[in-house]
């Protein structure tokens, strides 16, 4: 039935390419820079002792003042609502953690995911922090992490495909002993939050949809230091490392282009405030091929 999938998949790339028009970029880089200023404003708050609930409230008066909406915040899953603003994941939580009253403390890994709609468009990245001094194995996760997203983004060309991002992302990890969840994926973007096509983090090379060039993605690689297994907390929402040891995640929205795919989101808001856990001199923005 292999022609089967092929011919339906022909079908569904020639009905629906979600291409973006050049207005439409424009829209969703002001999304992406909106929650890039957000960002960079809740890592001036992250200290020891700060709770999650307090970044929280700065992530979403920052958002609406700036005349947007919050993304996450009143998403549905089923019957579960999501609360808050930020995602915010500390240590084993992977991703989708809810700011409680929990005091940062020193070695924390942070993973903060933000989302905000704006004029109709969604923006949506995320960064880990490292709170105080992160030990050295924290450290070599979070640049692994980096790393694996920037080589799967340097697959993101118009005319390769998804599963050429996502094998960039796992083999990078994978060799280096990590585990890559599977559960969750990356996804298209635009005026929804999770378009097509989804972008898992693992997978084989010349698989899966073709790029097209305006296509816009979300990559986001969750790489944890022990396996890939992962269980859902009782508040229906935090994913969390089932052997307990850290995860990281590191999210950009970019675009397909002929070439070198484009980079809507801006680290550069959040390395202007605080020291990255990865070492900015130690990944190199494209990977050698
Ligand atoms: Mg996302
Ligand atoms: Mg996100």
């Amino acid at each position: 039935m292999r022609w089967l999938s092929h011919l339906y998949n022909r079908i569904r790339d020639a009905f629906m390419v979600h291409i973006k028009s050049k207005r439409e970029i424009e829209r969703l880089r002001e999304s992406a820079d909106l929650v890039g200023r957000t960002l960079a404003e809740v890592a001036r708050h992250i200290d020891v002792g700060v709770t999650l609930e307090e970044l929280d409230r700065v992530a979403e008066d920052h958002i609406r003042t700036h005349g947007a909406e919050p993304a996450f915040k009143g998403y549905q899953v089923g019957d579960n609502v999501f609360p808050n603003t930020l995602c915010t994941s500390v240590n084993d939580a992977v991703v989708h953690g809810i700011p409680d009253d929990y005091a940062l403390q020193d070695g924390d890994l942070l993973s903060i995911d933000c989302g905000a709609m704006l004029n109709g468009y969604y923006g949506d990245w995320g960064f880990t922090f490292g709170v105080g001094a992160v030990s050295e194995e924290d450290a070599a996760l979070c640049r692994a992490t980096y790393q694996a997203l920037l080589n799967g983004i340097d697959q993101a060309r118009a005319g390769r495909q998804i599963g050429d991002i996502s094998h960039a992302v796992q083999s990078h990890c994978e060799t280096q002993g990590y585990g890559v969840v599977r559960e969750l994926v990356g996804h298209g973007i635009g005026q929804g939050l999770h378009e097509d096509p989804q972008v898992p983090n693992f997978g084989e090379p010349g698989q899966g949809r073709r790029l097209k060039s305006g296509m816009t993605l979300c990559i986001e690689p969750m790489i944890n230091r022990g396996g890939g297994e992962v269980t859902t907390d009782s508040d229906g929402w935090t994913v969390r490392a089932t052997d307990g040891l850290p995860s990281a995640h590191y999210e950009h929205m970019i675009v397909v282009r002929d070439g070198q795919a484009e980079v809507l989101s801006d680290f550069g808001y959040i390395e202007d405030v605080v020291e990255p856990p990865y070492a900015l001199d130690s990944v190199q923005e494209t990977s050698t091929r």
